[in-house]
């Protein structure tokens, strides 16, 4: 392993490291204990079984509904030029919203337990993930935590070893690898299960979608502003949702690929400043698989990362709380430790 640090610096900080619990800085275990789930944290011990791949088994349904709706919103990108600018800025906000139901939602909030939210907050991520429509927050939470703990394995539902398309859009169009099951199967989930919000939204999930998803960014032009009633739906609901859906995408290929590693040069997740651009702050994600229990998602604050913003306002607001953040010794010996370097040259 590259070494970037004066020999007797790099010995200090690593013993630090591993004294960890002398010196009271958190270990995933403990950080596990906090958040009352560790099945995030990366599982060595699995190995991929022996032998060739299973067949990939096309899920012609989702091929035909995907690039069906990738051709509408080609359409919708022609019809920007004779939309109301009204109608574009409520395509903005059911963006924004959608994104923090994923972002902050069944990602930060859910996936993760990195802060706590009340009820009411618990209710506004639930309806904005619907927006989103990425399956219900169950299912996403399911497939986000075998994503940690099995990444670029047969176990991880968009194992980015399988090129840039599987790992973009390529898993949704093919059957899970069985191990993607199997493992998903004995995965902890009894958190999810307990928070009635999250198992109301999975018996209605559809209608959500159809309402929120669809219908209600549709409705909303074409009623308070008059716009077509062609342009309020390929604009706000289609182009809008498969921005949503391509930025989510984003964060599991090209932040499994391109970018720095300044926290460990082991993993494969990256640092993708554009990423986290267009994912509002969840392209850091050499960071992210390093310290998953981290509700900012990297160590720079509200940089290139509206959702730590958002839930920073939330706790000013009351209604969320508990934030578990990672140290700056914590950080700094693991960059020295396992990094490449790359946090030296900015
Ligand atoms: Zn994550
Ligand atoms: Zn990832």
């Amino acid at each position: 392993r590259k070494h970037p640090l004066p020999p007797l610096q790099g010995v200090l900080l690593r013993f630090q490291h591993h004294h960890c619990r002398h010196c009271h800085l958190p270990g995933d275990q403990e950080w596990g204990s906090a958040r009352g789930m560790v099945d995030d944290i990366f599982d060595e011990t699995y190995r991929e079984k022996e032998g060739p791949k299973p067949p990939m088994r096309y899920v012609w349904r989702n091929i035909i509904l995907m690039s069906l709706l990738h051709l509408g919103a080609v359409f919708g990108l022609t019809l920007i030029p004779s939309a109301k600018i009204q109608t574009l800025a409520w395509a903005i906000l059911c963006f924004v919203v959608s994104a923090l139901g994923i972002t902050a939602g069944s990602h930060r909030l859910w996936s993760h337990r990195s802060y706590k939210a009340t009820l009411p907050l618990r209710i506004f991520l639930t309806i904005a993930n619907s927006v989103a429509f990425q399956n219900d927050i169950y299912e996403w939470v399911r497939d986000h935590r075998v994503h940690h703990k099995f990444s670029e394995t047969d176990a991880d539902p968009h194992n980015a070893m399988r090129g840039f398309f599987f790992s973009h859009i390529g898993w949704l169009l093919v059957r899970k690898h069985p191990d993607v099951i199997e493992k998903g199967q004995k995965l902890d989930l009894s958190d999810i299960k307990a928070d009635k919000v999250v198992m109301f939204q999975r018996k209605y999930y559809k209608p959500s979608v159809v309402l929120l998803c669809f219908t209600l960014p549709t409705v909303v032009p074409w009623y308070f502003w008059n716009e077509s009633i062609v342009i309020s739906f390929f604009i706000p609901a289609i182009l809008r949702y498969t921005i949503g859906l391509n930025a989510t995408w984003l964060v599991n290929s090209a932040a499994h690929m391109f970018g720095n590693r300044p926290y460990d040069q082991n993993i494969n997740p990256r640092e993708n400043p554009l990423v986290s651009l267009g994912a509002l702050g969840e392209g850091f994600h050499n960071y992210h698989h390093t310290f998953p229990y981290d509700y900012s998602t990297s160590e720079f604050g509200w940089r290139f990362n509206l959702t730590t913003a958002f839930i920073d306002l939330m706790c000013l607001l009351g209604l969320a709380s508990d934030r578990k953040k990672v140290s700056k010794e914590v950080i700094l010996a693991r960059k020295m430790r396992t990094g490449d370097g790359s946090h030296k040259s900015g």
